[in-house]
Parts: C-alpha cells; structure tokens; sequence
C-alpha cells in the first residue's frame, strides 16, 4: 500500500546480553516476553502493521527508562516508543522483523504537581489524556486536548504526534499546550526541560523537536501543560447546511459575533450519518428530514448568563432566514450534547461495518475546504466509480478527515489495494490548494512515501539532518517518519 519497504528490512535480533540487563533494570514487573500478553500491543489500530518484538518493556519511572535506552544504545538496539497504541499511522508498533525493544509507557501515569496560579499540570508521560482532564476540573481548570481515543491515549503519544482534536480552534493543538519536556535522549542522557515559563526565550525552544517526532528523537517522559478557566457555560448545537461552504460563512459570522467564545466546528456528510445511524448502536438523528451536510458548532464562556446562548440563536436564526442553514437544534441538557457529539464520533467508528475505507487526513486553507471536497468528491468517483466519500471533521481547522469507503458489493481487498492509486488522486488536490497530506495523525509507517514525495529535498534534509544529530545510531524509532 505504501512505500515503506526499507522500513520492514531484516535486523539483527536483539543480543542476549542487551535482554539480560534490560530485564535486570526493570525488575520482573517491567517486562515481557509472553506472547499472548504482547499481541495488542504488536498490532496497530487499524490493523495494518502487525509488528513483532523480542520484548515488552514497560518502564516505571523515568529512572528506568533512561537505563534501558543507555543499554540499548550500548549494544545498537533499536527502540519502538509506544503510549496508549491509538496511533492511526502505524508510528507506535514495532515491524515485522522483531528485532526491536517495544517501551510501552502505561506504567508512568502520574499528575506529578499541579499549580492553578501558574495554570500548569506536571503529568508522567504515560498519563492517559481522560484522567489528566480529570485531573484540571478536580482544580477548577480546564486541559483542553480532546479527541475520540482520550480515554486510552497517553498524553507522551499526544505530544508526540501533535494531536489536533476537536479543541484546535480555540486552544491550538497539542504543541501550543506544553511548557516543558522531560525527555530520554537516544544515548540515554536525560533532557529536564520541565519549565514552566510562558517566557524563555534561551537559545532553541529543544522542547518542539520531540513534539510531533513520533518518537524518533527520543522518549517523553515527562511534560509540563498548560492549564485554562474552566468554562462556566458551553452551548452545542447541530445545523442542518446546504453545503460545506455553509459551514465556513457560519463560522465566520459566529466569531464576528462570538469572538474566541467559538470552541468547535465539525462538518458532516449526510452519508457519514447514514453510516452511523446503520452501524453504530445508540446514535440517533437529532434533527427530522434528511439533509445533505451538518455541522456541530460549539461555544463556550468562562461567565455564567444567557448571553452566550443568546448570541448562537440569533446567529442561528439569521442564517436560517439567509438559506446558510436548514434547520439547527440547540442542545437543552448534557444528555442531548452528548448525544450531537456521538453522532460525530459514530462517523469514524461506523465505517468498518461498511467495508474497506482508505483514509486521508488532509488540511487546506479553511477557505478552499468547500472546493477540496467538491473537487475530490468528482475526482474520486470519475477515478473509481461507486466509491463513497465521506468527508468529515475540524472544518475550522481546514482539517477533513477524507475517507473513501469502498463501492457496495466491492471485494474488499482488491479495493485496498487501489489505496496508493487513490493517494495520488487525493492529495494531488491537495498540494495544489497547499495544503498537507498529514494534517494530525502524523507520518508513521504509512505515509514516509507521501512525506518523501510531497516534502521538498531542502525540508527533507533539514529532518535527516535533526535525526542523525540527535539519534546517530539511528536506534530511536527507525523506519518511522523518515
Ligand atoms: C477513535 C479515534 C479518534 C482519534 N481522533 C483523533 C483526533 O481527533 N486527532 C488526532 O490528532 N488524533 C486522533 N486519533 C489518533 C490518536 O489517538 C492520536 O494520534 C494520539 O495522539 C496517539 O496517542 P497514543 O498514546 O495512542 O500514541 P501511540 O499510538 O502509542 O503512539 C503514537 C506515536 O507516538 C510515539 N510515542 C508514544 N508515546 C511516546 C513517548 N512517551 N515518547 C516518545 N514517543 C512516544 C510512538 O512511538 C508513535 O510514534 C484518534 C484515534 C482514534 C482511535
């Protein structure tokens, strides 16, 4: 599917002396070898790098992994990084030779500090992101990251695919939320960058090197977050629109009206509803009649009051009266939030169920989202008839999640096989409006190829440049990203 054939290259396996003092460091609890205990975490989320590992480390503090990185270093081994293994991208698992360490860090899942005045979190790397946003609103904050696989996915993992989420609009993605790193470097040095400064401008800012890295810079261990006001009022309301470019003129006169109030914005075909409404049990279809496009808006206010719901309907009512919506409901309690928002999440889990899907997650300029789809949607389905689009996602961002989910009654194989061919269809629209081929789920395994051909040589030496100065043994992640 992919170019990625220098990636599952044969290595030599892993010395026995370098498993020996590795187990040693870790004591019997930080290791395995079983099989059947290792199996979830050889294989990725969606199923297509099955990996194997000659073993499963699963360090407890930082201590422990900056020993077993210096042991690996001693003796060449190479080292796969994994959090809560939610990765769409194939980066977290190990490949198919088993020549590799696989370091999961579930067992670092600490809040180290908090410190509400200075509106900053200290967590373990391997916290998992639902508890860390736990962990703010226990002290009347807020940690903004969210996403589908929060209640499993680690914030190390966050940080170093550069999450984006649902909160990116308003709180940026995950880089702009870290103040400080603790990270093992590829020779087993420890880097405490743990500062919490909203100021420091001492030399190179080292801290955004490992984010988005994907682990081919070294091991998170530790972060220092930014915390926000928790917000005293959030308003959700899903909008039925005659098309994507309704979605763009309703943010733009949301925030004229609402300013920065205006937290999220997701777009969603009428056929990603359908998908869910077959497939997902519990969703249900808040508005009657069918439509063709919805988006989910939501605002939020740190104040309590009606101003804010009261400044959505009267931008709801006026595009209602200018055709820019079709109907819109306003949810009246949790209950209903919940449910417009399931609805979204129910797209992306709804698509197994209807056979193949080859996935892009691409980013333009907000403005030219509307064109990407239409332009993609005809040359898709001029390229393969009878293949379904469905587009979706942080609309505000320029961010669609663009998956083609195969013709009904195709083989399903022999559709994934086009994966490469439907690529090129794909994102040669997509550098054509200058957009990305990556826009949150990172390189990996599955996209070196695309980075390779969409990066230009002068990006791509500076990245090659980074990683042989950093990891020159090439032990930390390899046949990743690069
Ligand atoms: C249902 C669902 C919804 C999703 N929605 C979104 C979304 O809206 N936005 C989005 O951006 N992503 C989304 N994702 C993708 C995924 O959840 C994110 O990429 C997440 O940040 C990965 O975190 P993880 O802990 O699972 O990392 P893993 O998958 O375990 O690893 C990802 C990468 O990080 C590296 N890594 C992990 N921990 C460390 C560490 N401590 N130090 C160094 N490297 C490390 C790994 O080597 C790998 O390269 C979604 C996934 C699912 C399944």
């Amino acid at each position: 599917m992919n170019d990625h054939a220098d990636a599952t290259a044969e290595r030599a396996p892993v010395p026995a002396a370098a498993l020996d003092a590795i187990k040693q460091a870790l004591g019997s609890k930080g290791w395995t070898d079983d099989p059947d205990i290792m199996a979830p975490y050889l294989m990725d989320m969606r199923e297509l790098f099955p990996g194997r590992a000659a073993l499963l480390a699963r360090p407890a503090g930082t201590d422990e992994v900056a020993a077993l990185v210096a042991i690996c270093a001693e003796h060449g081994v190479a080292i796969v990084p994994q959090g809560g293994n939610t990765g769409l991208v194939g980066a977290g698992v190990p490949h198919a030779h088993g020549g590799e360490i696989l370091v999961n860090m579930g067992r670092m899942n600490k809040v180290r500090a908090i410190d509400p005045l200075n509106d900053t979190i200290t967590v373990d790397a391997g916290c998992v992101l639902a508890d860390i946003q736990e962990a703010a609103a226990d002290a009347d904050r807020l940690f903004p990251l969210s996403l589908g696989a929060e209640g499993s996915c680690q914030i190390g993992g966050n940080l170093s695919t550069n999450a984006g989420g649902t909160g990116v609009l308003h709180y940026g993605n995950a880089r702009a939320l870290v103040l400080g790193l603790e990270v093992v470097l590829p020779d087993g040095r420890l880097w405490d960058g743990l500062r919490g400064l909203r100021k420091d401008n001492t030399g190179y800012d080292l801290k955004q090197l490992f984010i988005g890295a994907e682990g081919t810079l070294g091991i998170i261990t530790g972060a220092v977050l930014r915390l926000f006001p928790k917000p005293r009022r959030i308003e959700t309301a899903l909008a039925a629109i005659p098309d994507p470019a309704a979605s763009i003129e309703l943010l733009a006169r949301l925030r004229a009206a609402l300013g920065d109030q205006v937290t999220a914005i997701e777009l969603m075909p009428r056929i990603g509803f359908d998908m869910a409404l077959r497939n997902v049990p519990g969703t249900v279809d808040p508005l009657r009649g069918r439509h063709d496009w919805y988006v989910l808006l939501e605002v939020s206010a740190t104040q309590e009051g009606a101003a804010l719901r009261d400044g959505l309907e009267a931008v709801l009512a006026t595009a209602l009266e200018d055709g820019l919506v079709e109907d819109a409901v306003i949810a009246e309690t949790g209950a209903q939030r919940d449910q417009i928002w399931f609805m979204r999440e129910a797209i992306p889990l709804s698509q197994k169920a209807e056979g193949g899907s080859i996935k892009h997650d691409i980013s333009v300029p907000v403005s030219r989202v509307a064109d990407f789809i239409a332009e993609a949607d005809a040359a898709c389905i001029a390229a393969m008839p009878g293949v379904r689009p469905v587009g979706f996602g942080h609309v505000g961002d320029g961010n669609m999640h663009y998956n083609l989910t195969e013709p009904e009654g195709a083989d399903t194989e022999a559709f994934m096989a086009e994966w490469e061919r439907m690529n090129r269809v794909v994102h040669a629209i997509v550098e054509r409006m200058g957009g990305s081929i990556s826009a949150e789920h990172g390189i990996g395994q599955l996209k070196r190829g695309e980075l390779r051909r969409y990066r230009s040589k002068t990006e791509l030496s500076l990245m090659h440049t980074l990683k042989s100065a950093l990891d020159p043994q090439g032990i930390m992640n390899p046949g990743k990203v690069l």
